[in-house]
């Protein structure tokens, strides 16, 4: 019988590994993922903006299972890594010789005090899955012009550093383009600085003016609670009441399964070997995605399906006893600031020293002629198709 590599979560990383293990063709590949459709939040910003429909957004697995990846629409409840087993939600075992986990995020809903699980439908993160996503784009809709929508910003590492900065964008192309460019977005961050932090203030002082405003730490003091009864958030420096729109972007964690299988470390995500992306704290378990500490890679979904290749090859050279090949990773993300004008960081990440560190970094300038944005979001465009094309198609 072939070699059994079980996957949890069928999102960037898990689909594009088990993508990258069926070329193969020598292991048998199931994929463990308890919803029916995935929710690419990866250019969920687009669609807030108003520049693509949610479709767009929404997969289904049958390509994969079409493709030969059996699919388990199950929820993983616990991994036995003494018995290389694979816990399900209905009391099922999955036994394995190898397991790739991409699990995501987890969310610390104790981060923002006053936020609390029960007030994510009032005030949403939309930061994973349709339904937050959603009540986001309900609540964006709703913004009377003149009204308020605050952002709280989370603290590092976090999924996709260019996304609450792309996601204020794309709310003030919003609001603009229906009439209500009275509306005022206001970042509160715990941050210093942020990714593109340049492209982004000059690109809503050309085409947002006044609109959208961001508080360092040492303008806002910190934030020191929000209530979602009122809308109220409070920070050392201001209070705002009465916000149309709070949208909490708390801080975050590797997704509850691989914390609970003792893989992640006391920063609450996953180390990982830098020349493989096999646990540090076990050599048949492989994390991949936003839920591995990545060293200096970002966590983004082009960077995940980066890990699923790096990831695959290492563990079938593993299972077949061949040399490990070496491991690049690369990613690049673009962020949308208006219609055809986007800027994008990228950079190409080798093994160092036991850690993955950036070899080449690029990053868009101040000022490009718009015909080079317009090209970046063409860019952007083609490799989302390329990329849920490679994962579901
Ligand atoms: P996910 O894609 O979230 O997949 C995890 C999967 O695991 C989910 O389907 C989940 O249901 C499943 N799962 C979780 N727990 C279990 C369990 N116990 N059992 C079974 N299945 C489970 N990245 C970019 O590259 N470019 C961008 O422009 C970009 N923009 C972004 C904008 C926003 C607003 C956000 C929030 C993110 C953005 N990202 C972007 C980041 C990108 O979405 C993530 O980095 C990427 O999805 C990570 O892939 P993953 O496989 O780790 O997690």
């Amino acid at each position: 019988a072939r070699p059994r590599v079980v996957i949890v979560g069928g999102g960037a990383g898990g689909a594009n590994a088990a993508r990258a293990l069926l070329r193969d063709g020598r292991v048998e590949v199931t994929l463990v993922e308890p919803e029916p459709r995935y929710v690419a939040v990866f250019h969920s910003n687009l669609w807030l903006g108003g520049f693509i429909d949610f479709a767009a957004l929404e997969f289904g697995y049958q390509g994969l299972a079409r493709a030969g990846v059996r699919v388990v629409p199950q929820r993983a409840d616990a991994i036995d890594r003494e018995r290389r087993e694979v816990r399900l939600a209905d009391g099922g075992r999955l036994p394995y010789d190898r397991l790739i986990l991409s699990p995501g995020i987890d969310l610390d809903y104790d981060s923002v005090p006053g936020w609390s699980r029960a007030a994510e439908t009032v005030m949403p993160h939309a930061w994973k899955g349709g339904a937050q996503l959603r009540i986001l784009k309900e609540r964006l809709d709703a913004v009377p012009d003149g009204g308020l929508i605050v952002i709280i910003a989370p603290p590092n590492p976090f999924r996709c550093p260019p996304a609450p900065y792309e996601r204020a964008s794309m709310m003030a192309h919003r609001l603009k383009s229906t009439g209500r460019g009275g509306a005022r977005i206001v970042i509160v961050d715990p941050k210093p600085k942020f990714s593109m932090q340049g492209l982004f203030q000059e690109g809503w002082e050309g085409h947002y003016p006044g609109m959208v405003e961001w508080m360092a730490p040492d303008i806002s003091d910190g934030l020191l609670s929000v209530d979602p009864g009122t809308g109220t958030v409070v920070t050392g420096f201001e209070t705002y009441r009465e916000a149309a729109l709070v949208n909490v972007i708390p801080a975050q964690q590797a997704g509850t399964i691989a914390r609970s299988a003792a893989l992640a470390d006391a920063s609450g995500w996953c180390p990982v070997e830098a020349t493989s992306m096999a646990s540090a704290m076990d050599p048949a378990v492989f994390v991949i995605g936003d839920a591995a500490i990545g060293g200096d890679i970002p966590k983004s979904a082009f960077a995940a399906g980066s890990q699923a290749q790096v990831a695959a090859r290492a563990l079938l050279a593993g299972l077949f006893g061949e040399a490990v090949p070496s491991a690049t990773y690369a990613s690049t993300c673009w962020s949308l600031i208006t219609a055809d004008d986007a800027v994008k960081v990228s950079g190409l990440y080798r093994p160092v020293d036991g850690r993955i560190r950036e070899l080449e970094g690029t990053v868009s300038g101040a000022g490009e002629p718009p015909a080079l944005r317009r090209r970046q979001q063409e860019e952007n465009a083609d490799w989302y198709g390329a990329m849920v094309a490679g994962m579901f198609g």
